[in-house]
């Protein structure tokens, strides 16, 4: 059995993506199920919560967080192949996300190539049911393994059991805070598809063949024009969620005559891009010392050099004037710790 190492006031500074300083009372990095259930014995004798945490770049740490935060950097990949040319693959928790797209194309397995560049590891992806250019993890998620925290045990949950929605799972919602997700398994293809009827990708492919590969490049050639690299300049990606509105909502939105773009959803509602909302009101590209708004992505904070509380203060002034204009209320996406 490895020996687990707790540390006491850890920084997470350089473990979250946007690089808010904090520190966690205790924190401690596992890597087996066994490391697991010695950090799970080691916060029940302490009566410590505990965080999960993968890569950082979903929490925005705007303090310093009590209890044992636990990173979870289980390693390794098995496969199997199904019927109909698929293949299921399961992942641990701790590898990296994008590494793995990569890994599955060399594979020829298919399926994951409009995910691509996408921030953090496998085991946190359940958790938002992570999505882009047109693909949900959901569309492609068989199974995941978890160790449920209040009793050791280790649960498996499938698809459904899972209640995936938009950045949404039952991990946000009934059970929040409740499991540590060790692996991940994903049903891919083994015959190349393409998913091009998202617009941004579709014309930047253009006529060429849209194979897996060229639509992994071309993925990841508008997301770095589009978006900041965290390892340059800290972000957390989508700051808000885009607000769904219903057609009053829509009326009351375009009241003061600016026309919206907007995306019917199956439920009757609209899917608004909340970037536009924050462009209308002027924050594109503004600042406010050490945190400011992205200059080409609205959607997206920036950290130059500031702390989680001022970064929350620029948060709701947008939320504010956002909420002043047009009547719509913007949800924040990645999850605040430490407030
Ligand atoms: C530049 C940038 C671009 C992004 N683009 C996108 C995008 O296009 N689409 C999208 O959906 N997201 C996007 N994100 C958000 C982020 O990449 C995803 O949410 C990702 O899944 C977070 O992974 P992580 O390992 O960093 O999770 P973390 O930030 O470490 O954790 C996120 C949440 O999950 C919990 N958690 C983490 N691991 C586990 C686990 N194993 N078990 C239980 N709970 C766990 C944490 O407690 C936390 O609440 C972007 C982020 C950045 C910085």
């Amino acid at each position: 059995m490895k020996i687990l190492e707790i540390k006491q006031n850890a920084s997470l500074q350089g473990l979250n993506s946007l690089a808010l300083p904090a520190y966690a009372e205790y924190f401690c990095s596992v890597t087996d199920i066994s490391q697991i259930q010695q950090a799970l014995a080691f916060a029940a004798d302490k009566d410590l919560p505990i965080t999960p945490m993968g890569g950082g770049s979903n929490m925005v740490i705007a303090g310093d967080i009590q209890g044992l935060v636990l990173h979870l950097d289980l390693k390794g990949i098995s496969s199997k192949p199904v019927a109909d040319n698929q293949v299921e693959v399961t992942f641990a928790a701790g590898e990296n996300w994008h590494e793995m797209v990569q890994y599955c194309l060399q594979n020829g397995w298919y399926g994951l190539e409009n995910l691509s560049l996408i921030p953090g590891n496998m085991g946190a992806a359940p958790i938002q049911n992570i999505g882009a250019y047109g693909v949900e993890l959901c569309d492609l998620f068989v199974s995941l393994q978890a160790v449920e925290i209040s009793t050791g045990e280790l649960i498996e949950l499938d698809n459904k059991q899972c209640d995936f929605g938009y950045r949404d799972s039952i991990f946000k919602q009934a059970f929040k805070d409740r499991f540590l997700i060790t692996h991940v398994c994903l049903r891919l293809s083994t015959q190349p598809m393409a998913q091009i009827q998202y617009p941004a990708l579709a014309d930047a492919v253009g006529d060429r063949t849209p194979t897996p590969e060229l639509i992994s490049e071309t993925v990841c050639r508008i997301r770095q024009q589009k978006l900041p690299d965290p390892g340059t300049l800290p972000n957390a990606g989508s700051f808000f969620k885009n607000p769904l509105v219903t057609e009053s909502g829509l009326d009351r939105l375009e009241s003061n005559g600016s026309q919206s773009p907007r995306y019917p959803q199956a439920d009757g509602t609209y899917k608004i891009p909340a970037a536009w909302l924050i462009d209308q009101c002027g924050f594109r590209g503004q600042r406010r010392g050490e945190v400011g708004v992205h200059e080409h992505q609205a959607l997206v904070l920036v950290n130059y050099g500031g702390t989680g509380a001022q970064l929350l203060a620029l948060a709701s002034e947008i939320q504010d004037a956002v909420s002043a204009k047009f009547g719509v209320a913007l949800e924040i996406e990645p999850r605040l710790y430490g407030v």
